[in-house]
């Protein structure tokens, strides 16, 4: 269990008691160290595996985990997500701590949003929708409540799409709706499992016999409500054991910060802490950009930075190409990911990477076009998608009625009877030649079939109501089924996994930094998301940018300000499909001048709750001043409160 891990990854897995913390770069075996930690906890028969509960940050990378706790030999460990954990406990506990069973998810929240408008006679168009559902999100990973909303989107220099007060209607409206249609929404799994864990002792010490030992990966990202929980999992205990990377925080925005990491060892005296620098992940080619974007970093998270030193064998040195404008970027990308399949890498082992969801339809599009299969990551959510919704009616609906339907009497085998449900939506097992849209709903559909074969193999003689409640079971934790194909993701979707071949696009300003990143804080979390970007790659990195959005356009845009000095001095400009139309261009090392930075205008920090000035940095950090009571709690209990009038009628 021991073996393959070097003498410092050792040293975490053998240390199986008291707190224990991980600071390490990526692609150092942080991951790798803690799987192995439990498998060798309870291979030795030290950690009950029901007793531990690993935490991940995507349900992908638990998944990922149960399958090598698997390998490993050490079944029945819970590797979860913190929703997917709070979940699980609110279900068995909701009966007791509110009354009636858990209310249902809700599964399409835009439209929540737009029915609370019309509620108030307030007309959003498609985007305004998107973004004010983004600002309720937001509100609530910050705890902050309808009221606040105006103050703390200013604070945090957010760009409301309408005037703040409208959005605090909006806000406390959907909210209502929400509770009057006995709905919850994924951000209420944590608030409500929070609130119960602190309201009811009882339960609270259930849980705790539960779980002894607890692991978190990505722990820089841990946001001050996971953090909250993973307190009250712990209650006064100590076994937790944390790995994390300051310089990849890129969660901000949902009030994460690296501190809880950095100052582990001032709230867990006397904790194991190991430090990783050897990098098993790429080659030392990506490893001298990585370190070369860390040297330049600036702040808190900064000051913590440890050099990486690959253990790789050499590989080609990062390509960074310019393009005229973004069509032909990403007609570039799609022509180079075509001649790497054609040339035997697989289509699974290549992921496109870029700033914002928005940028991915180009992409999409461009691979369609090239025939390469490509699934999307943390874009829209796989179990949302109008095909999947309608393939799910039917599969339920023959589930129900099969062992009657002449359909499926003849079809045995799990997977086949899945394909039988599909062909009769129209589905046909061979892929389209199609566009973009058309492809992808067949993707999905593929994937609804692979998921089949996954639970045949897993569990055989599983029956097609077994997959249903199987498909039900993933849509409640958006635990996506994996399409094959390469891999289209943000960065913030990429975080923790690796691929062969990166192509990390759009790396321009106004897209990394971001145009809204106007803070000296804000530009370096931009820059650390490039540094996640650029370590995900094992062997091939390409960086891209473009001139323009469109063709034909003014070439306004500049490459990233983050690879000054250190991408190579003499960058070739490629026009509309590949030409090289644009010709060459010089740029020195240097990148041409620095962009002035904008600060955004601050706004004296006030309490939230007196409105009293705030100068102490501690109190200025929680909005609150230290005699005013915690809005928070408040929040919670209300929340409480509301569940359980419901319930009595
Ligand atoms: P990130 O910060 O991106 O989450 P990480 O520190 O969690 O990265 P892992 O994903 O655990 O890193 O490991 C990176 C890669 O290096 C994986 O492919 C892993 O299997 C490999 N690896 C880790 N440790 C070793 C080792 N001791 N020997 C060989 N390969 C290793
Ligand atoms: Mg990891």
């Amino acid at each position: 269990m021991l073996e393959g891990l070097d003498p410092e990854q050792r040293e975490v897995a053998m240390a199986l008691h008291g707190p224990v913390c991980v600071l390490a770069g990526a692609g150092t075996g942080k991951t790798r160290a803690i799987t192995h930690r439990i498998a060798y906890g309870v291979r030795a028969g030290i950690l009950p595996p029901s007793s531990v509960l690993a935490v991940t940050f995507t349900n992908r990378a638990a998944g990922e985990m149960r399958g090598r706790l698997r390998q490993l030999g050490a079944q029945g460990v819970q590797a979860r997500t913190f929703h997917s954990a709070a979940l699980r406990q609110l279900q068995y506990f909701w009966p007791k701590a509110i009354g009636g069973s858990l209310p249902r998810l809700v599964d399409r929240k835009v439209q929540l949003v737009a029915d609370a408008a019309a509620a108030l006679g307030t007309r959003l168009d498609r985007n305004e929708l998107r973004d004010v559902t983004g600002e309720i999100e937001w509100s609530k990973v910050t705890q902050t409540v309808p009221t606040d909303y105006p103050y703390a989107a200013a604070k945090a220099g957010r760009e409301a799409p309408r005037d703040p007060a409208e959005i605090a209607h909006l806000y406390a409206a959907y909210e209502d709706l929400k509770r009057d249609r006995s709905l919850i929404d994924f951000e209420d799994v944590l608030l409500l499992t929070v609130a119960v864990l602190q309201d009811r002792r009882d339960i609270a010490e259930q849980v705790r016999a539960q779980y002894q030992h607890f692991v978190v990966d990505e722990y820089q990202d841990v946001s001050p409500l996971q953090q909250r929980l993973l307190d009250l999992w712990l209650g006064d205990r100590d076994n937790l054991c944390v790995v994390g990377d300051a310089s990849q925080t890129i969660y901000s925005f949902t009030g994460a910060t690296p501190d809880h990491l950095l100052d582990f060892r001032t709230r867990h005296p006397g904790a194991t802490v190991v430090k990783l620098v050897r990098d098993y992940r790429s080659t030392p080619q990506v490893v001298r950009l990585a370190n070369g974007l860390l040297a330049q970093a600036r702040g808190r998270a900064a000051d913590h930075r440890l050099e990486l030193v690959s253990q790789r064998p050499p590989g080609p040195e990062p390509v960074h190409t310019e393009y005229t404008d973004e069509p032909a970027e990403a007609e570039g990308a799609a022509r180079r990911i075509r001649e790497l399949i054609d040339a035997g890498v697989p289509a699974a082992e290549i992921a496109v990477l870029f700033r914002t969801n928005s940028q991915s339809e180009t992409y999409e599009q461009a691979l369609a076009d090239a025939g390469v299969p490509y699934q999307l990551r943390g874009a829209e959510r796989f179990f949302d998608r109008p095909e999947v919704r309608k393939a799910g009616i039917a599969l339920r609906g023959a589930a129900r009625f099969g062992g009657n339907d002449s359909l499926l009497d003849d079809v045995v085998d799990l997977p086949s009877q899945v394909r039988a449900v599909l062909s009769g939506e129209g589905w046909s097992s061979e892929p389209p030649a199609g566009s973009g849209a058309v492809r992808e709903r067949w993707e999905s559909l593929a994937a609804l079939v692979s998921l089949a074969h996954d639970l045949a193999a897993a569990r055989p003689g599983a029956a097609l109501a077994d997959f249903v409640a199987e498909l039900d079971e993933r849509a409640n934790a958006q635990h996506a089924p994996t399409v094959q194909g390469v891999t289209l993701a943000s960065l913030h979707a990429a975080k923790g996994l690796e691929w062969d071949v990166v192509f990390l696009v759009g790396v321009a300003e106004g897209m990394l930094p971001i145009t809204y990143a106007r803070t000296d804080e804000q530009v370096e979390e931009e820059r650390r998301l490039l540094y996640v970007g650029v370590t995900r790659a094992r062997e091939r990195l390409h960086i891209s940018w473009s001139l323009s959005r469109s063709p034909g356009g003014r070439p306004h845009r500049r490459p990233s300000r983050f690879l000054d000095g250190l991408r190579p001095g003499t960058t070739a400009t490629v026009g509309p499909a590949g030409t090289g139309a644009g010709g060459s261009v010089e740029r020195g090392a240097g990148g041409g001048a620095a962009p002035v930075q904008r600060r955004a205008q601050r706004t004296p920090a006030r309490c939230r709750v007196c409105g009293r000035t705030l100068t102490d940095a501690g109190e200025m950090k929680l909005m609150r001043c230290e005699d005013c009571p915690s809005d928070m709690d408040e929040g919670l209990y209300e929340r409480l409160r509301e569940w359980r009038a419901v319930q009595a009628g």
